[in-house]
Parts: structure tokens; C-alpha cells; sequence
């Protein structure tokens, strides 16, 4: 048990989540993390953690799957004993035209990156409705709101993110739970690091450079943490990719 306030960052081993878990540990939190598969990262980031004063633990679950979900996330509301902060950013692609896009890959991606929200957002809200606050920050994408050739699964399950947002804002507003989502646009990251046409994307940007991870946590910070009097939005952080 602890008085600081607890955030639960999906995903957080890497990229964006782990910027995300690394800016609220600075503003006080105490970050649990959660990720799939790659051990040594999540490891490195929870020592990043503690380094930072943060009462940090990282928990391996696949969050396409409700059943190891509904255990973990027990596992961490005993250990903790409250969560103030969800922060649902775990997120794959598997990108191709929609003419060969096979069921595996539309299964896949909007497994990961909308049913996991819906699966992990369920325990954490019953427990955020009991303390009567709380704070949800999805994760989605400018692809979500624009489109994207070739990103037919990631761009609906990123467009079912800002929906969900919408709609768990409207019904939870008055148990004082908030939640927002952020767009990110082309953000360093190992999800982006084999993309090719990063010139022609520089083209497009009116800042001219692509975004950093933390450039997502500081707008993410935001929101779970000083934004009291916004919920239901969906944030773009892209310099300007679109306008
Ligand atoms: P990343 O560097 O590939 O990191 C992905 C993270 O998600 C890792 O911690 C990974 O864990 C975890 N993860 C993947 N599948 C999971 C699963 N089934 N269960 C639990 N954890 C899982 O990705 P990123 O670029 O930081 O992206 C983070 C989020 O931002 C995603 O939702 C992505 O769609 C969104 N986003 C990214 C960009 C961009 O330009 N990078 C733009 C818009 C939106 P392991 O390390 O164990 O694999």
C-alpha cells in the first residue's frame, strides 16, 4: 500500500510507454508496467523507475487476453491497492492493402489495440468507480482519424479507441473518472524505426522534425495528472502532420 497516487501503464516497457511511465514517476507516481515478451526491457525500464523515487513493479500479460488480464490486474490492485492512473497504450501493427490483408492480421491488431482497452479498462474502472476518481489516457493515432493506406486494421482499431474514449467519458464523468486519448503522428520509436519515407513525412510536418516518445508522455502527463476539467478528447500530438 502506498499514498502516492498509482499509474498503470500498458506497454510500458518501450517507446512511448515507457516515456509515459518515465513522466509520471517525475511527477510523483508510483508506475507499474506492464508488457508481452521482452523481459530485459521491461527489467531496465522498472530500475529507470525506481531510480526516480517510484515504487515500480513491471507484470509480463498479453493484454489481448482477457483471462490473463482479469489475473494480473488483481494481482496489481492487491499489491497497490488502488490505481489512479491507466494509461492503455500497449500497440502492435501488421500492416498491409486491405485487398491482401488476411483475417490474422485484422484479428491481431484489433485484439491488441482495441479489445485490450476494453479488457483492461473493465477491472480498473470498477475499482477507479469505488474511489470515485481516476484517470484513463488511450493511446490512438492520427491514422485513426485520418486513415492510413495499408493500415486498414490499425487505423479502425485506433479509430474505435477515440469512440471508446468518448463514450466511457460521458459515462463515467459523474463518478469522477476522466479519460482522454492522444493521436500521436510519426513518432522514434522501434514501431517506426523501418518505416521508409521519412523525407517525403518531413515534407508534411510544420515543425520539421518527427516526434520523440516523450513529447506523447509530457501530453500524456497532462492529461492524467493536471487536466482536471478535460475528459473526452482526443489529443493530436504531431507537429502538425494534420492540420
Ligand atoms: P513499441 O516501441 O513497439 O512498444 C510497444 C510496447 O507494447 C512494448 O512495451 C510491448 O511489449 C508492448 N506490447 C505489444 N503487444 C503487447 C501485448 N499483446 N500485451 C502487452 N504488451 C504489449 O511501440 P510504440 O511506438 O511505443 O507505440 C506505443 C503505442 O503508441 C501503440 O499503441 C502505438 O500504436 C501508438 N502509436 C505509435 C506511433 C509511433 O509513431 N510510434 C504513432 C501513433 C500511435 P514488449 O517489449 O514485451 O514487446
Amino acid at each position: 500500500m502506498t499514498d502516492k497516487k498509482v499509474a498503470l501503464v500498458t506497454g510500458g516497457s518501450r517507446g512511448i510507454g515507457k516515456a509515459c511511465a518515465l513522466e509520471l514517476a517525475k511527477a510523483g507516481c508510483d508506475v507499474v508496467i506492464n508488457y508481452a515478451g521482452n523481459s530485459e526491457a521491461a527489467e531496465k525500464t522498472v530500475e529507470e523507475l525506481k531510480a526516480l523515487g517510484s515504487n515500480s513493479e513491471s507484470y509480463k500479460f498479453d493484454v489481448s487476453n482477457q483471462a490473463e488480464v482479469d489475473e494480473n490486474i488483481a494481482k496489481i490492485i492487491e499489491k497497490y491497492g488502488r490505481i489512479d492512473v491507466l494509461v492503455n497504450n500497449a500497440g502492435i501493427t501488421r500492416d498491409d492493402l486491405f485487398i491482401r490483408m488476411g483475417e490474422d492480421k485484422w484479428n491481431a491488431v484489433i485484439n491488441t489495440n482495441l479489445s485490450s482497452a476494453f479488457y483492461v479498462s473493465k477491472p480498473v474502472v470498477k475499482l477507479m468507480m469505488k474511489q470515485r476518481s481516476g484517470a484513463i489516457v488511450n493511446m490512438s493515432s492520427v491514422v485513426g482519424l485520418y486513415g492510413n493506406p495499408g493500415q486498414a486494421n490499425y487505423s479502425a482499431a485506433k479509430a474505435g479507441l477515440v469512440g471508446f474514449t468518448k463514450s466511457l467519458a460521458k459515462e463515467l464523468g459523474s463518478r469522477g473518472i476522466r479519460v482522454n486519448a492522444v493521436a500521436p503522428g510519426f513518432i522514434a520509436t522501434d514501431m517506426t524505426k523501418d518505416l521508409g519515407n521519412v523525407d517525403e513525412y518531413m515534407k508534411m510536418i510544420p515543425l520539421k522534425r518527427m516526434g520523440e516518445a516523450v513529447d506523447i508522455a509530457k501530453t500524456v502527463k497532462f492529461l492524467a495528472l493536471d487536466a482536471d476539467y478535460i475528459t473526452g478528447q482526443a489529443i493530436q500530438v504531431d507537429g502538425g502532420l494534420i492540420i
